[in-house]
């Protein structure tokens, strides 16, 4: 076989690498870090987790991405498998050593006798003869390409920015002040109960924190003001801004947490920290991301109770996002429907988060590979979670039947509300149950989607 280029060795861009190579069919792999760099990266290693380093919930009976998880530990995944070699304790989500785990993926790749590493920047579509390529050039696309995908597909492809979370030395937060404790005391795998440090803060300190917030120095942000941020990724500063109360209930809720050293009085707010690295010398601050001014932001930081000494090992900063506008430019094997044999993966065809990039990458790779072989792949059957994210990245997205595609088309992590409904009258309530309340039938609705998805999941798979 004659090799399939990939453009971009992020998380979709390795794992369609090993797919295509696991097919038995040779890969080169362009990958521009090490020539040139983007505002994120910090390193040159594949697969770099730029902000936090968890690929959230592992809970494949009841959680979307946890199923999505399962899902791609089925299809011999090469980021969850050095994931789950990497991870580090994080209540009920899977979170990661980042260098460990970009080391793994980058030797995996480096050994892999089928797969060329080419560290160079890409600043065109690939050229005629390169007749089976994938982009997963991700949110910080290479200018040059960006200009030249906008180009070619003559639709708006946006960009955006959205703000990432400061990392805190472990040695410089005052544990006399705060405490170990998992919302909940949920144990996850490898965790204790007691995997996050908690910040408490009574009402004043809250206020006084929202307040300099609000009144903070942000980077200059004019020109991109009214774009949208991708959910989950707000900063804090625009939740703040958008009512007193917002954080209270978002990042910085207090529920299911007990101030260890103040267990009789309940905290007005808390602030969670996750750890970092496996080492535990570095904690990240969850849903803290943010677009306030280093200097301005490590002073608004310090007033959290415990941070009043904080260390940043990396402060939060800008990030920009670019992604197609997929429903309608992109078949669904996520082919450019303009040039056949070019195929986008990752979260520049509108998905958003590691995990689901990382997906959207493995079906990208198995999709291209099974063209190469001649035998085209059946489509994941859309009750599973791969067939649900491609559903909502290719189709699923027409307003009128006289405007097919009109839409504006946002990027999104995968959900529940992704996936097609149940046969009606799936959920009964079951024997010897006495009360069956609205909250039950959702848990049940979940469980009865998850049990789905992981069954077809397993036939697909068998059959391709
Ligand atoms: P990437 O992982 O970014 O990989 C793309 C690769 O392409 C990069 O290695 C880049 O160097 C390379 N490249 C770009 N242009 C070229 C070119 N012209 N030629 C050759 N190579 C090129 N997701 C989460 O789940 N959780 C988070 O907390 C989170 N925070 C984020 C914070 C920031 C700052 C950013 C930018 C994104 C964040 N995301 C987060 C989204 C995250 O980037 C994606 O989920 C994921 O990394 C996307 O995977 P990808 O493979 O599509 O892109």
């Amino acid at each position: 076989y004659s090799p399939i280029h990939v453009i971009g060795g992020g998380l979709a861009g390795s794992e369609a690498a090993w797919q295509i190579a696991e097919s038995g069919i040779p890969v080169i792999l362009h990958e521009m870090r090490g020539v040139r760099g983007t505002d994120a990266h910090k390193t040159d290693g594949l697969a770099e987790l730029v902000c936090s380093n968890s690929f959230r919930s592992d809970d494949a009976t009841s959680n979307a991405v946890g199923v999505l998880h399962a899902e791609m530990r089925l299809a011999g995944s090469l980021i969850m498998s050095c994931a789950d070699k990497n991870q580090v304790p994080a209540g009920g989500a899977l979170a990661v050593d980042r260098e460990g785990f970009s080391e793994a993926v980058t030797a995996a790749i480096d050994s892999h006798p089928l797969i060329a590493v080419v560290r160079e920047e890409v600043s065109g579509l690939p050229p005629k003869d390169w007749d089976l390529a994938i982009i997963a050039t991700g949110p910080l696309t290479a200018p040059s390409l960006a200009s030249a995908i906008q180009a070619e597909t003559g639709a708006d492809a946006l960009a955006f920015f959205d703000a990432i979370a400061p990392i805190i030395h472990t040695e410089s937060i005052d544990m006399d002040i705060c405490w170990f404790q998992s919302r909940y005391d949920k144990v996850g795998p490898g965790g204790t109960g007691k995997d996050y440090i908690n910040c408490p803060m009574d009402e004043a300190q809250y206020n006084a924190f929202v307040d300099a917030l609000i009144a903070g120095d942000k980077t200059g942000f004019k020109e991109w003001e009214g774009t949208p941020y991708f959910d989950g990724c707000l900063p804090i500063e625009v939740m703040a801004e958008r009512g007193r109360e917002t954080l209270r209930h978002g990042p910085m809720k207090p529920m299911g947490l007990t101030n260890a050293h103040n267990p009789t009085v309940k905290a007005y707010a808390v602030v969670q920290l996750r750890q970092d690295n496996a080492l535990g010398t570095l904690y990240n601050m969850v849903g803290f991301q943010t677009k306030l001014k280093y200097g301005a932001q490590a002073e608004v930081i310090r007033m959290i109770p415990g941070l009043e000494k904080a260390e940043f090992a990396r402060l939060g900063g800008l990030h920009r996002n670019t992604y197609i506008n997929s429903p309608v430019l992109l078949d669904n094997s996520l082919t450019l429907k303009s040039r056949p044999g070019l195929r986008f993966a990752g979260q520049i065809t509108g998905c958003e988060g590691y995990v689901e990039s990382a997906s959207i990458g493995l079906l990208a790779g198995r999709f291209a590979a099974a063209e190469r072989k001649g035998q085209p792949l059946p489509l994941p059957p859309q009750t599973t979670a791969f067939g649900s994210l491609l559903n909502h990245i290719t189709g699923g997205h027409i307003v009128s039947d006289d405007e097919p595609g009109k839409r504006s088309f946002q990027p999104m992590n995968i959900n529940f509300g992704l996936f097609p409904l149940l046969e009606p009258g799936a959920i009964t309530k079951p024997e010897g149950v006495k009360r069956f309340r609205g909250k039950d039938k959702t848990v049940m609705k979940k469980q009865l989607v998850a049990a789905r998805a992981l069954e077809d999941c397993a036939t697909w798979l068998k059959a391709v």
